[in-house]
């Protein structure tokens, strides 16, 4: 069922082919990766440090560590990319979904790239269409050199391996699957990342009304096609998670960040294990950051202090009517409000109320250098090679 004619395949290319040949020097050469070799996270908490207002927060330049671009039109690029100057966010733009690939949406992060430099950097992905049959790594193989060429920094794959991909037998394909492996090393030894949305929050695993975030309510109540509550032949949370570190363990070499906190969101004290155990992983907050605010505010802003090394801003925006199905007025309100309300939740210790979450909460204040890593630094050496 996932499978296309090669020459289907290569009609949808949108770069000139090159050779094998080509990939493979290609990948002798462009070893430049520092990943495996972070440090350790070792400081302290450091309560007493200075912070940011809100305003300061805005005037720095900061990456938005997890947007999508998908369907914008050229007349919406003006309006789009004010908004983000006003703000000084760049955006990391991931291309996602390998089993119904998309080459529009890869077209557009190597032409925006192109276009606008360091506000627009990309993530590319590959094909899962052919999954098993014969060409399939090759394929894979030239799709991301293809993005590499085009400058793209990393790669991303999606919780479509472990909750959809499914073997001939009907066994689902998990993301420490040993045919992932020579993807895994073409990645590390050209110096890129990769970016891994794998699994769901646990909150997919129980029923609409135990939910702890009302946005993840509502994403299950609209998708339940990925509630796996209503699924149980969808192999549990703690399966795409233990799946995950074992690629972790396997490839300590490659830098993997984390896409929604990991898919550890509801503890902040599981993803600190994985910290301390793995220094190549990092995660993003995109769509998650109602979960720290849920839980005990003190701890969160100790986690974030001693981990601000790990932890990259990130939101799961976009722009085009393709990934929002609005216009692009309602596309710039929703970035300015979401933009605002974290200013407010990271930089002040104000009392809060989002409509994700319940009740109110405080902001959590953090001192200036951990912003700075957070919304800025991170990109820089999670991600190696980005324009900035
Ligand atoms: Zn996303």
């Amino acid at each position: 069922m996932y499978k296309k004619s090669e020459k289907e395949l290569i009609n949808r290319r949108i770069f000139i082919g090159k050779s094998l040949l080509g990939v493979a020097a290609i990948t002798a050469a462009g070893c430049s990766g520092d990943g495996g070799k972070q440090e350790k996270s070792t400081a302290a908490p450091q309560a007493k440090q200075a912070g940011m207002t809100v305003e300061e927060l805005k005037k720095m330049v900061k990456i938005d560590s997890h947007t999508h671009l998908n369907g914008l039109k050229p007349e919406e690029e003006a309006p789009l990319f004010a908004t983000l100057k006003e703000h000084n966010m760049r955006w990391f733009d991931i291309c996602t979904g390998g089993m119904k690939l998309d080459y529009d949406k890869i077209k557009l992060a190597a032409s925006m790239h192109r276009k606008y430099g360091p506000w627009v950097n990309w993530a590319t992905c590959f094909s899962l269409e052919n999954w098993g049959a014969a060409e399939w790594r090759q394929d894979a193989i030239k799709t991301m050199w293809e993005g590499f060429e085009a400058g793209a920094v990393a790669v991303k794959v999606w919780k479509e391996i472990g909750m959809v991909l499914k073997d001939p037998d009907g066994t689902y394909v998990m993301i420490d699957d040993e045919r992932f492996d020579p993807i895994f090393d073409y990645i590390e030894s050209n110096g890129k990342t990769l970016v891994a949305h794998i699994g769901e929050p646990r909150n997919c695993w129980l029923p609409l009304e135990e939910m702890t975030v009302n946005n993840d309510r509502l994403y299950f109540k609209e998708h339940p096609q990925y509630h796996s509550y209503l699924h149980p032949e969808i192999p549990h949370y703690i399966k795409h998670i233990e799946a995950r570190d074992r690629v972790l363990d396997k490839h300590p070499g490659l830098r993997l960040v984390g896409c929604h906190l990991g898919s550890l969101e509801y503890d902040v004290d599981e993803l600190a294990k994985r910290f301390d155990k793995y220094p190549n992983f990092a995660v993003d907050l995109a769509a998650r950051i109602c979960h720290f605010q849920v839980q005990d505010r003190d701890k969160v802003r100790d986690f974030c202090i001693r981990y601000s090394d790990r932890i990259l801003y990130g939101t799961d925006l976009g722009a085009g009517y393709k990934y929002m199905k609005t216009g692009i007025d309602e596309t710039i309100e929703k970035i300015n409000t979401t933009y605002e309300k974290d200013y407010r939740y990271f930089a002040t210790d104000e009392e809060m109320e989002v409509w994700e979450v319940d009740g109110s909460f405080r902001g959590l204040a953090l001192p200036k250098s951990v912003l700075k890593n957070m919304f800025h630094d991170n990109m820089l050496k999670w991600y190696p090679g980005i324009t900035v």
